[in-house]
């Protein structure tokens, strides 16, 4: 034994929940489910897992355990099982791997997986009693995200079938009741946690402390619900800005004595982004050499997110601005002081419209506290809750779970695709089911794309877009770009809508920012901009130009390699379905026929379409569900006097005060008419029928094998 490995095991054993490791194993034997929850920082997810795994080879079953430990985010699952294996003296890939969307470290002889949500739901896809499997942990399960609430349905049917298999939940907060009742009082086990005293203020202690005028989020006014409520229902742009303001004020008036890392939890990318923009032109908090400005959140390139666990030098204070994913799922280990904006962005779903909400929202009690509790992890820290101790008072408990706050249309197609019989029936067995209307609109919309039949059977089409792990529209828009091939820009198109938004439109550059967008825009199409400025890009990389480019044309760096790397996985993945040539390994000479690419999106996007109505000087649009809608102004239609086409179709639609559209491609009426469908139903459903039927002619022989 090593020096290094004494001093880790000591480590091990000073967290909380060393202390109850017997007991826990014990439950473990004794219960096909244990639940544990204990608070961020006690360990659970490095060393429950790590606890089973040593029993089990203690027990002489280390050859044949198989321990699936899922998180709900890659970045989790990537750096726990990072840290794990370094706690075991061991290189990644031996007892301890991880997968991840298309990426992963997994040796022959690796007995503890770390994995996506996402990742042991497909593995249920082919193995629907997981074979071998002899421990399920599902960490994070608190958050309440949609798949893991589906996998739970899945997993509590599993259970009778596999009398052997243990499950163990894990929880950082305390609604533990409620997992238990579901899976029949199932035992729970709390860890108690150890943090540093965390001195907390409020914004009216900012504002005492300092003596300086911070300025307040000026529509907290009145702290009821209602109040909050309607806050949520004004455009987005203001608010964004003004987190960024508060934050910035914060930063410059609040007392950080000593040292130790400052985490800002902001709302999101656009937030982090102005913030950042706005501290790199402040002297002080925007000289390198005093700060290590760094952004954390889910749509950056794994490499970058690891950054964040980089140590300054000395005299360098690090400043972490994070969503919400730093709220529970890593530890960033040299953090004192917690900057909380008290939103996060929340999607919401509005059944009765049928449309998606996305709107920064204040959050619960618990992920205040959660936030808080990141002060505390190495030393006594320090937390300012950049809002009043009333509208704290005023916050829901816990947050309402993703399945009742989501379009359900993915989720529908994998209940099918995992041949888990009627929706409905299915999903009235979650551990809170969503409203009938929410579950009807998806299968509505899964049969209006010819993902299901009549009889809510999954069609050819919708068995092809199982296997693709986008959104229905997206796995469309590559299935028949392949087939008409064009995947080479459509690629671009998919993974460019899958991470965000490529096109910045830094808040004080807003005009700029626009006309270099519409540059790139020759017809009406936000989707056909993209892939010019795709394609400037890959140019421009060549000569290892890519940051200039970037920089000149108002992109995101970031996002155009994440749109690389992720081009790859797709076209991988799309080999794997035999629509494209098993011996293809370039696609870069494939059509660029903008008719054809704009058929390809209609094919997609289709339900999404509204209809330009002119009048003497622009023009209206107008969906069926909403009447008039507007276009986000960075959208290259919104620069347009005239659009001479009779329809857009969108991606994505979004109930801010009206509802908005985002990224648009116009198109005429017979491509809608051959692509889509028009809008009385009777012709949506014969055109569809002919399109199903054209696909099912070209796909028949591979599904028969
Ligand atoms: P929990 O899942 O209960 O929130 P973790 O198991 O993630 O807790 O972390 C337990 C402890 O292990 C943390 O308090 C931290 O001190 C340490 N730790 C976790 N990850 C790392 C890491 N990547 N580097 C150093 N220490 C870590
Ligand atoms: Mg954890």
């Amino acid at each position: 034994e090593s020096p290094e490995g004494r001093k880790m095991l000591e480590l091990r054993r000073s967290l909380p929940a060393y202390k109850e490791k017997d007991a826990l194993l014990t439950a473990i034997s004794r219960n096909q489910v244990v639940i544990i929850s204990g608070e961020t920082g006690c360990g659970k997810t490095t060393q429950i897992p790590q606890f089973i795994l040593e029993s089990e080879i203690e027990a002489v079953r280390g050859a044949v355990c198989s321990i699936i430990c899922t998180q709900p985010r890659r970045i989790s699952a990537m750096s726990v099982s990072e840290r794990v294996a370094s706690e075991r003296g061991e290189k990644l890939g031996e007892s301890v791997g991880y997968k991840v969307r298309l990426e992963g470290m997994k040796g022959r002889d690796t007995r503890l997986l770390f994995c996506t949500t996402g990742i042991l739901l497909r593995r249920l896809l082919v193995d629907r009693n997981l074979k071998g499997v002899t421990h399920v942990i599902v960490d994070e399960i608190h958050e309440r995200g949609m798949n893991e609430d589906f996998l739970l349905i899945v997993l509590k049917d599993l259970l009778p079938r596999r009398p052997e298999l243990r499950l163990i939940l894990m929880s950082a907060t305390l609604d533990s009741e409620l997992f238990s009742s579901y899976f029949g009082r199932a035992q729970i086990i709390h860890v108690p946690g150890f943090t540093y005293p965390v001195q907390t203020h409020f914004l009216e202690d900012v504002l005492e402390i300092t003596g300086c005028r911070l300025t307040p989020y000026n529509q907290i006014d009145d702290y009821g619900q209602e109040k909050m409520w309607k806050m949520s229902k004004q455009a987005p742009r203001k608010r964004k800005s003004q987190i960024a303001s508060v934050v910035e004020d914060a930063l410059k008036a609040a007392d950080f004595n000593g040292p130790g890392a400052i985490l800002v939890f902001m709302t999101g990318w656009d937030d982090i982004n102005s913030l950042k923009e706005k501290l790199y032109a402040n002297p002080l908090l925007g000289d390198s050499s005093r700060v290590l400005l760094l952004a954390c959140h889910g749509s950056m390139a794994s490499s970058e997110q690891r950054l964040i666990f980089d140590e300054p030098e000395d005299g360098v204070r690090k400043i972490v601005l994070a969503t919400n994913i730093a709220e529970t799922s890593i530890t960033i280990n040299d953090v004192v002081f917690v900057l909380d904006c008290g939103k996060a962005k929340e999607t919401s779903y509005d059944a009765l419209n049928n449309t998606p909400c996305l709107l920064p929202s204040w959050i619960s009690k618990v992920s205040a506290q959660q936030r808080r509790g990141r002060a505390g992890r190495v030393q006594p820290g320090e937390c300012y809750h950049l809002y009043p101790r009333c509208v704290y008072d005023a916050f829901a408990e816990y947050q309402l779970p993703e399945i009742l706050r989501t379009p359900l249309q993915s989720l529908c197609l994998q209940i099918k695709s995992l041949n888990l019989g009627s929706i409905s029936e299915f999903l009235s067995r979650a551990l809170q089911s969503p409203e009938l209307l929410a579950v009807q609109n998806a299968i509505e919309y899964l049969k209006i794309i010819g993902a299901l039949d009549e009889n809510e059977n999954l069609t050819v089409l919708g068995r092809y877009l199982t296997m693709l792990p986008v959104e229905p529209k997206l796995g469309k828009m590559l299935l028949v770009g392949a087939i008409f091939n064009c995947l080479d820009p459509v690629l671009t198109i998919v993974c460019g809508l899958s991470v965000r938004d490529p096109f910045l439109t830094p808040f004080d550059k807003k005009d700029l920012a626009e006309a270099a967008k519409s540059q790139f825009s020759r017809d009406y199409s936000d989707h056909l901009a993209l892939v010019r400025a795709y394609e400037g890009w890959k140019v421009a990389e060549r000569d290892f130009a890519g940051y200039d480019y970037c920089w000149k044309n108002f992109l995101s760096a970031q996002s155009m390699k994440a749109i690389d790397s992720l081009r790859k996985e797709f076209f991988s993945l799309l080999r794997d379905t035999d629509l494209v040539d098993a011996n293809t390994t370039t696609h870069n000479a494939w059509s660029y026929d903008e008719h054809l690419i704009r058929a390809v999106i209609c094919y997609g996007l289709y339900p999404g379409i509204c209809s330009v109505v002119h009048n003497e000087k622009s023009f209206l649009l107008k969906t069926m569900e909403d009447g008039q809608v507007l276009l986000y102004s960075n959208s290259v239609n919104a620069r347009e006097p005239k659009i001479p086409y009779p329809w857009l179709v969108f991606n994505e639609k979004i109930k801010v005060n009206s509802v908005f559209l985002r990224d648009s491609t116009a198109v005429s009426d017979s491509v809608l008419l051959l692509f889509g469908g028009s809008f009385s139903k009777g012709a949506i459903d014969g055109q569809l029928k002919m399109l199903g039927g054209y696909l099912e002619f070209f796909m028949k022989p591979a599904i028969a094998e």
